[in-house]
């Protein structure tokens, strides 16, 4: 078992494409000694080695790669000309983690290895710079003891003991910076900082650079398992077995003087995508004062510095006096640093983010890796990659993020304002975008308010179907309950609506109308911005910009079209949403929840008196008042999606949703039907159900009210001919939900086409129409065949059918997830993304037996999940026809189908 694999001088063992054995930083670390880079040596500890590690223990480590390990610092002292452990002409190191995926920050480096008072003085002479020796050994200390040596502390609110040590000394000497420190205060810290550690640890410092070495190895393989680290892989899907590899490296030296220097740069513009070389630099520092803020970074370019001057108002004089580009103060290093950029990116076929280090007047590269960059700039760069002949175009569909795309699609914060916002709380990102708006709390407020012409962000416990209209017109949603599918959150994803959901934290009192949060009371009125990608909830009212969705983002588009096997549909429930849909690139409406529609306008009143009629007459006489209402929506649906296919749902959520629960609402219904207040809170009583979610509702009421469901065909069907006869193409498809037993379909069917064969006949014409079913309860995915005898299609409705798989309750899953997920019960959220061990088998075997049944079944997913790239892709496994999805999921499904498709 090769253990180790060694890089410098332009040779290396490794290479770019073994980054599951040697890490990231270690794989491009080879790669970039291959192609000529100048590149410190060293050597990488494999991952393998790491996993040992985890499961054999030190020992058998050390064992297994003392004598490499030897032999390695040897391979690095032959090439640097200097001696590790040697006080005389001694070498320094620095070991870090690297994963295959990367981790940033979550795991343990330490920078100086092997130094000592010996070393330090012999660094101080032949560096002519005692303070660069000094504070380097005094950094090294308090890096080592705390990673280490465990003296970190663990609880935030703890003080570091050397943090304490350093604000004495300053305190002493009446400074407050770390700058205005002289030697001898660097060398009695030092020696303030070893008795610290021998106070804690009851061990003194060790001074041999060997033992230094093997104590940062473990730390750094320990640091894999950390509570950080094993939280981060578990919040981005990253498997806990695949270890970190080790680099240990020659260190080099930004901090030696004027003639050296350290920084960060981009091969293209991270935030923009622009194909212009940046980066910052400071002379005379280390990594850490580039990106601590305590001095003001300068730019490597000159072009860059004129144009960073002129935002900070800094005029060309005093730019070239104060802060000079690089390529102004060293600019022989500036010119091999845009050569070598260019040479990687050729390499890579990517933009690269670079860190390096000038030490003497030489430049050395310390890491290369593909820039992290915003969904704007991922996609212009993808697509002016491809323009320049380095990627083709699937490499393009499989460079897109697809949830990145969101970004794109929806205002977005000033990077600027929300930098100096203040954060007050945190919830779920439920659905993206940036809103900033004055606090309501009542539906009937935000519609006033909206009105007025003002600007509201509705805060609510929880939101219900009452609350529709005001989210319709609020700027964004914030609600203290309810998760990812609560209903605040489906809704407002479908509205393209900015929604944080689920604030544990927010005290929301209606009494008092006001809600504390970040431990300020907020008033109806207040100004306060909800960032809907992170959760966020800002003070204010944060600056917000529009984004663009033509050109290169259309090109992506166009470009996932050319590949995709699986067509996007949209969920939509009103001709408006569908539009948006549209021009996102939906193909059809996989799913309009007709429920929304009664909410509308004055259906609610139709709706509740056939709700609260007492005879099959009196519901009659209700849905005849509902049926040109809901004729007419959906002719809007048909003509905004004329050419595709439409499905709607029948009636679906139980009835007790419609009633008015308060008893002046209830007083007001009472004399508005007629009928007394008594009678009404008999009704709403009786629909009171404990379970709801399992009670009277789906195809249950369409089967005990078969009223209701001939409404609904007579409306489809009408409106499909009437918007036939304007001279638009409909395809509409009926719905059935919630279907568990055969006869279930087979009863609301017949019903369906009775109903459709009497209008053909009153109109004496035909569309031609489909039925089909959601499969979202896990018996209907049992018995699929005996269902797709009547089916022409299956949606799954995998909302449900993981509700009712995990038996996890939709809406309350919200208090025990967060803990589930903490402790590793589960890995992410199943109503988020599709659990395809356990309801991914659901949906296989009913995909398998429809297919038994009618080989030509159509099939696809309307659930939230039609939207998530992952299960987008597991849909496009099973060769499905299509996803469904709110509207502003609609280019991130395409690309996910895309790439599902490549992938397959
Ligand atoms: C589902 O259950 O997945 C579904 C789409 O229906 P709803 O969310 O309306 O229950
Ligand atoms: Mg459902």
């Amino acid at each position: 078992m090769k253990t180790i694999y060694t890089f410098g001088n332009g040779k290396a063992e490794g290479r770019a494409d073994m980054r599951d054995l040697l890490g990231g930083k270690g794989a491009n670390l080879a790669e970039m000694n291959l192609i000529g880079v100048p590149v410190p040596p060293g050597f990488t500890i494999t991952t393998d080695v790491c996993k040992l590690y985890v499961s054999k223990g030190r020992e058998a480590v050390v064992e297994l790669i003392k004598d490499d390990v030897v032999k390695s610092i040897h391979h690095i002292e032959s090439l640097t000309g200097n001696k590790f452990d040697d006080p005389d002409n001694p070498q320094l190191v620095s070991v870090r983690s690297g994963a295959p995926i990367s981790m940033p920050g979550m795991m343990d480096t330490v920078l100086n290895l092997g130094i000592n008072d010996a070393v330090a003085e012999t660094l101080a002479k032949k560096s002519g710079n005692p303070r660069f020796a000094w504070d380097s050994y005094r950094r090294f200390v308090q890096m080592y003891g705390d990673v280490v040596l465990g003296m970190k502390p663990q609880n935030k609110t703890d003080i570091d003991p050397f943090e304490e040590i350093i604000d004495k000394v300053k305190a002493e000497k009446g400074v407050k910076l770390d700058i205005e420190l002289d030697v001898d205060d660097l060398k009695k810290l030092t020696v303030l900082f070893k008795e610290a550690v021998k106070k804690n640890t009851g061990k003194e410092f060790p001074t041999s650079a060997w033992d230094q070495l093997w104590g940062a190895i473990y730390a750094v393989f320990d640091s894999w398992n950390n509570d950080r680290a094993i939280l981060y892989r578990q919040m981005n899907q990253i498997p806990d077995e695949i270890g970190t590899a080790v680099n240990v490296q020659a260190m080099v030296y930004g901090n030696m003087g004027n003639t050296s220097a350290t920084g960060v740069a981009f091969s293209r513009d991270a935030a923009t995508g622009e194909n212009i070389f940046n980066g910052e630099y400071l002379i005379n520092a280390q990594g850490e004062d580039v990106v601590s803020g305590v001095r003001t970074p300068q730019q490597i370019m000159t072009e860059g510095s004129r144009r960073w001057a002129e935002l900070q108002g800094i005029d060309e004089e005093e730019r070239k006096a104060k802060y000079p580009s690089l390529e102004e103060t060293m600019p022989e290093c500036a010119a091999q640093l845009v050569e070598i950029q260019q040479r990687l990116e050729n390499h890579y076929h990517d933009m690269q983010d670079m860190e390096f280090t000038i030490q003497n007047g030489k430049l050395w590269l310390l890491q290369t890796r593909n820039g992290k960059r915003t969904g704007a700039a991922m996609v212009k760069i993808a697509m002016d990659l491809l323009r320049e002949g380095q990627i083709d175009e699937k490499t393009v569909i499989k460079r897109i993020e697809p949830t990145k795309l969101d970004e794109l699609l929806h205002p977005v914060f000033d990077k600027a304002a929300l930098d100096s916002a203040r954060r007050v709380a945190k919830g779920l990102p439920a659905s993206p975008g940036a809103a900033s708006g004055q606090i309501v709390f009542f539906a009937d407020d935000a519609e006033k308010w909206a009105q007025d012409g003002k600007q509201v962000i509705m805060v609510r416990l929880e939101t219900s179907p009452e609350d529709l209209r005001g989210m319709t017109v609020a700027q964004g949603i914030l609600t203290n309950r309810g998760g990812m599918t609560s209903h605040a959150a489906v809704v407002a994803r479908g509205m393209g609506k900015c929604c944080v959901s689920g604030a544990g934290e927010i005290k929301v009192s209606y009494k008092n109308r006001t809600v504390e949060m970040g431990g300020k009371t907020y008033h109806e009125g207040d100004w306060i911005s909800l960032n809907g990608s992170t959760g966020k909830v800002y003070d204010g009212q944060v600056k917000t910009v529009d984004v663009d969705m033509s050109g290169d983002f259309k090109a992506v588009m166009d470009l996932a079209d050319k590949y995709t096997k699986m067509q996007v549909y949209t969920n939509a429930d009103s001709p408006r949403d569908a539009k948006v849909a549209r021009r996102f690139g939906a193909k059809g409406i996989g799913l309009c929840r007709t429920e929304h529609m009664f909410f509308e306008g004055d259906r609610i009143k139709a709706m509740r008196e056939m709700i609260i009629a007492e005879n099959v007459e009196r519901r009659k006489a209700a849905l005849a008042k509902l049926l040109p209402l809901q004729r007419g929506d959906f002719e809007g649906m048909f003509e905004a999606m004329s050419g595709y296919e439409v499905t709607i749902r029948l009636l679906d959520p139980p009835l007790h949703e419609f009633v008015p629960q308060d008893t002046a609402s209830q007083e007001e219904l009472a004399q508005e039907l007629g009928v007394t207040l008594d009678h009404i809170k008999h009704v709403v009583a009786s629909l009171k159900e404990v379970n709801p979610m399992l009670g009277h509702r789906g195809c249950r009421l369409g089967n005990t009210y078969p009223e209701i469901t001939e409404m609904q065909t007579r409306a489809i069907i009408e409106a499909a001919i009437n918007v036939q006869d304007k001279g638009f193409e409909v395809h509409p498809k009926i719905m059935i939900p919630l279907v568990g037993v055969y006869n279930e379909i087979k009863m609301q069917a017949d019903i369906i086409n009775r109903t459709a064969e009497a209008v053909f006949k009153e109109r004496g014409k035909r569309v031609s129409y489909k039925i089909g079913t959601m499969i979202e309860i896990p018996r209907a995915a049992l018995i699929a065949d005996q269902i797709a005898k009547v089916a022409d299609f299956f949606s799954f409705g995998t909302n449900d059918l993981t509700q009712m798989t995990f038996g996890y309750s939709r809406d309350d899953v919200g208090k025990f997830l967060n803990d589930y997920i903490k402790a590793g019960i589960l890995k992410n959220d199943p109503f988020q993304i599709l659990d395809q061990e356990g309801v991914g088998q659901l949906i296989k075997m009913a995909a398998q037996k429809g297919r038994a049944t009618k080989p030509n079944i159509n099939l696809g997913i309307c659930g939230e999940h039609g939207g998530e790239p992952s299960s987008v892709k597991f849909c496009a496994s099973l060769n499905f026809d299509y996803v469904s999805c709110s509207p502003y999921r609609v280019p991130i499904a395409r690309i996910a189908a895309a790439q599902g498709a490549l992938e397959n």
